[in-house]
This record gives structure tokens, sequence and C-alpha cells, in this order.
């Protein structure tokens, strides 16, 4: 654990001395060259709900990458630069980027203190759901979004941040938030309505990690994963025993991976109890630009639709 902090401590602070070094030459090509406001996301699902907000006004630089798990990140050295230099910075909050605490230490070496440059939790508002496993107690879940509802709420956080940041332009931000919140909504009937095609006492959804408690409550699902949450250790022989029990005593039919987590625990479940894996979910990454589930609403209508073929093949 340790080493793992020190190794990427260093790089982070040989960063910092570099860019305090050419501070002055750099000035120049900062925030509003290209006059728009520069902001930073932490991941790809925030990304999309700002530049849904921001539209043409804001320029975004997204830290952990498309497909990876944004709950243990490394910054690169331009993530640092851009951080620096960002008139914003948008995160999910709720313990999501908390592994490392590599944000809370990316933000301390790019002087985001939330006073000179705004930090916006975007999760703001949204009631937490709880992690339950030993040793998570208490925690908060990160994966708020995965209830449009709370997806709507995330939008609303995007426009008053903007609106806070770059206040002449605050029509469009309210017209653009307007605009994308009405589509969120019909998303959030649309997923209430398609998911009445599976009976309620069948809508049980094994998926990797349990990422799916916010989505569960809302859409009337049963969550069961092989670990809570990225954090934590992953398929140990313990949870991997506890979910072939749990899978055989509720008789579930079908297995969900996910795009941003390794196949190969949930491949090994499957084999271990016969029941095959139905499709891949999207929980913490988007899609890759171009392909399926490449924005908030599309990876939430492949989320829905595979659900259902799955559940009710
Ligand atoms: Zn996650």
């Amino acid at each position: 654990m340790l080493k793992k902090h020190l190794l990427v401590l260093f790089p982070m602070i040989s960063v910092f001395l570099l860019l305090s070094a050419c501070s002055n030459d750099e000035e120049s090509s900062s925030s509003s060259e290209n006059g728009k406001v520069q902001v930073v996301t932490t991941y790809s699902i925030v990304y999309d709900i700002v530049k849904n907000v921001g539209g043409d006004l804001v320029e975004i630089h997204s830290l952990a990458p498309i497909g990876s798990n944004p709950h243990e990140y490394d910054p690169l050295p331009e993530d640092v630069q851009k951080a620096t230099d960002a008139d914003a910075v948008f995160y999910n909050g709720l313990n999501l980027e908390a592994g490392n605490s590599w944000f809370d230490r990316l933000m301390e070496t790019a002087g985001k203190d939330g006073e000179d440059a705004p930090v916006f939790l975007m999760s703001e508002g949204v009631e937490p759901m709880y992690l339950t496993t030993e040793g998570n107690e208490g925690e908060e879940d990160p994966h708020a979004w995965l209830n449009v509802q709370n997806g709507i709420q995330y939008a609303e956080n995007a426009r008053d941040g903007l609106i806070e940041i770059d206040p002449d332009n605050a029509d469009v931000y309210k017209k653009n938030a307007e605009e994308y919140i009405a589509k969120l909504e019909a998303l959030h009937q649309e997923a209430i309505d398609q998911f009445k095609k599976i009976p309620e006492e069948e809508r049980i959804l094994v998926t990797s990690e349990g990422a799916f408690k916010y989505f569960s409550e809302a859409y009337g699902f049963q969550a069961e994963y092989i670990w809570e949450i990225n954090q934590e250790n992953q398929g140990t022989p313990e949870q991997t025993t506890r979910i072939v029990d749990i899978i055989r005593e509720k008789q579930i039919k079908g297995l969900f991976l996910e795009t941003s987590i390794d196949p190969r625990s949930m491949e090994a479940v499957s084999a271990e109890t016969d029941v095959p894996i139905m499709g891949k979910v999207f929980t913490d990454s988007l899609g890759e630009p171009g392909e399926d589930g490449d924005t908030y609403i599309s990876m939430m209508e492949w989320n829905i639709q595979t659900i259902i073929d799955g559940l009710t093949k």
C-alpha cells in the first residue's frame, strides 16, 4: 500500500516542481486563449453531462480514460497541467475518486482548493446510499448516476457550476440544461416502462462490481455482485463462493459483465455455476466515441436493452 502511494506521489512531485519552474512561460497558453471555459472532469460520464450543458462554450479535459476504472487513476503530467490551468473542475464524489486518494492529491498539486478555481461536486444533493460489506460499512456508494433521476441532479449541478464561473453565458447554460434534462426525464420514464417487460421476481442483476444499488432502488431490481466496490480486492475465493451460493439459491438465469472491468472473475463464476453471461453493461465508463454507449443517454439505453434481453430469454 505504502509503496504504491510513494510511486504515485513521486512523479506528481516532480511534475509539480517542473510546473512551478516554468509557470511564468506557461501562463499565456492557459485558460481563455480560445475564449472557451477550461474544464477538467474526472471521468467520461461526468464529462458527457458537463459537455451537454456547456456545449461549445466549454473545452473539457477528462481524466480517467474511457474503458478504465475511475475509482483508481494515476494522473499523467498532462492531467496535472490541465488541472492547474482549469477554470473549474467537476467530479463525482460519493467516494468514487477515492482510491489511493488520487483526486485529492491531484487537486492539491494543481493548487485547486475550491476557492480561486472552483471544484464542483456533481452529486451535490443526491441522497447517498452506503456500502454494507465488512470493512466498507458506512462508506458512500458512488454509482448514483445509474439512477437517471440522479443524472438529472448532476445536470443541474453542472448548470449551476458553469453559471457560477461564466455568468455572462447563464442563459445558454440554462437553455442547454433544460433541453438535456427533458431528454433525461424521458429516459427515466422509458426505463420504468421498459423494465415492466421483466417480471418483478426475475429482476435480479448479477454483475462483477456492486454498482447497481441506486439503479436497483429506482427501477425495482435486486442487485447481486462478486465484490461490492472496485477499491477492494476483486474476485477472491470467499467472494466467489458467496456469489456462487446466491446464484444457485436464487436460481439466477443470466449474469452480466461490465465494460470497464476485467471479465475473468465473472467468467469463472459463470463456468462454475453453468449460468451464461448475457452481455456487457456500462457502469463506470462510457463506450468509445462512435460506438454504443458513447454518451450517458446511450449507455443507459444500452443497459436497459441488454438487461431486458438477458433476463427475458
Ligand atoms: Zn464502480
